[in-house]
């Protein structure tokens, strides 16, 4: 089997390594040039755990290669999966699918022979049928089917999730596509992966209700934080509580400064649409969406409060910038919200992230950037815990403590004992815990 991947970024390049591992021939195209000259040196261009060892040997294995030049790419494969990106389009929460028509385009343009192209983006229902007829538009001769095969992959750990997921969804209608998909996928059937086959609507729509629904777990927990702390309950206890029950489930019940990254924003906000554009609006993710706009505010309005109530003159150490640990992705990260808005009321910020900082010098102006968590802290009126990278877990709390100006930590992902900094002499805070048990 040959493989065109359109589309080399956090989804193309796992899923494109992943597919060599599995002996399939894989070729990668992006239209960045700077992204393929370095993966053709052998650089990998994000930080994803374990990526650049399978990206490396299955390059020298002769499977994975990558190139800027997608007709050639294209010319002979058996498949071609678009993977770029589907951000949200300006001023409104539609999602922007003009790079995977452009990519449908160009793919048309280089078909030869009976090719399945594949939309591996993430995509509201009804782009499927769009991508065939531009595809039926540009090609009216070409042998061809569309499939919809939405990734479920999460930063940090994608590479475990696209070699052992929980399942695998494709949408396709008919034998010869699904024959395709199938031997694709055999490293998968053998492990006995639940593999569903489905039409292209219910399986585009399967990829946005799976996402909505993880984030309106992480809200609901979320509020009953906020809760928790009106009634002194310990969300923690009550997460536990309810997560045992097989119906909900453990996962998704931490509470934390509102949900980020790549995929829940944009795809909470498209789906939105898509339920309105449809005449079935979707009340309870417009909620969702709100709540989780306004908590990264409401975090920046608690930092303040801790600080006094003014932050003129303060300066805050903040540890963790990217959206979640293992990344370094910022797209839309709560740090995005929160430390601009600390700057904006007069904190100075200095900041660190193990492997986030450079993206986020892209986005965030005016932050002294550290090179340690010890450095940020240094002469800093208060600590924050943005993001809970394994290496601010356990912090020497005595040395953090000679440099911050008072011991006082706001820690927005509950990795502290709420008891542990008390006796340490800490003022702490935290989400959705009692201070003191
Ligand atoms: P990304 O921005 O990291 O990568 C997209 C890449 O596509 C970019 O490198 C861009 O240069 C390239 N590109 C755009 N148009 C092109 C073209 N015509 N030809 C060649 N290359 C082109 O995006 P991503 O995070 O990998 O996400 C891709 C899709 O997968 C999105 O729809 C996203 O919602 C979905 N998804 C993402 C994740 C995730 O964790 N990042 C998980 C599941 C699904």
């Amino acid at each position: 089997m040959r493989i065109a991947m359109i589309g080399t970024g956090y989804v193309g390049l796992v899923s494109g390594a992943c597919f060599s591992e599995f002996g399939v021939e894989v070729v990668c195209v992006d239209k960045d040039e700077s992204k393929i000259e370095r993966l053709l040196r052998g650089e990998i261009p994000i930080y994803e755990p374990g990526l650049d060892k399978l990206v490396t040997s299955n390059a020298e294995a002769g499977r994975l290669s990558f190139t800027t030049d997608l007709k050639e790419a294209v010319k002979g494969a058996d498949a071609v999966f678009i993977a770029v990106g589907t951000p949200t389009r300006r001023g409104g929460g539609h999602a922007d699918l003009s790079y995977v028509y452009a990519a449908a385009r160009e793919i048309a343009e280089a078909m030869d022979g009976y090719t399945v192209v594949v939309t591996k983006s993430t995509v509201p229902v009804g782009t499927g049928r769009e991508v065939e007829r531009v595809i039926r538009e540009t090609r009216p001769d070409a042998e061809f089917d569309v499939v919809s095969n939405p990734e479920f992959l999460r930063e940090g750990s994608a590479i475990n999730d696209f070699m052992r997921p929980d399942r695998v969804v494709i949408g396709a209608e008919t034998d010869r596509a699904r024959e395709v998909m199938r031997t694709l996928y055999r490293p998968l059937f053998l492990i006995e992966t639940p593999i569903l086959f489905t039409s292209l609507e219910t399986s585009e729509l399967t990829k946005y209700a799976a996402n909505t629904f993880l984030a309106a777990k992480i809200t609901f927990i979320n509020e009953m934080a906020d809760l928790c702390e009106k009634v002194g309950a310990d969300v923690h206890d009550v997460a536990k509580g309810i997560g045992l029950d097989g119906r909900i489930g453990k996962k998704f019940l931490h509470p934390g400064p509102g949900y980020g990254g790549s995929c829940f924003p944009k795809d909470t906000l498209a789906l939105v649409q898509t339920a309105r554009d449809s005449g079935a609006p979707l009340r309870i993710i417009e909620t969702v969406v709100d709540i989780n706009a306004k908590r990264k505010r409401q975090m920046a309005d608690r930092i303040v409060e801790f600080c006094g109530g003014s932050m003129q003159g303060k300066t805050v150490a903040i540890l963790g910038l990217t959206f979640k640990p293992n990344t370094d992705d910022m797209r839309d990260s709560p740090s995005l919200d929160i430390v601009p808005a600390l700057i904006d009321a007069g904190a100075t910020v200095r900041a660190y992230d193990p492997e986030g900082m450079d993206e986020a010098k892209k986005h965030l102006d005016g932050v002294v950037y550290c090179s340690g968590a010890y450095e940020a802290m240094d002469g800093a009126d208060a600590l924050v815990i943005l993001t809970e990278w394994n290496e601010f877990r356990s912090l020497n709390l005595t040395r953090v403590k000679s440099l911050l100006k008072e011991p006082a930590m706001v820690d927005l992902r509950n990795i502290y004992d709420p008891k542990q900094m008390a006796d340490q002499g800490f003022r702490y805070q935290c989400v959705g815990r009692p201070l003191r048990k």
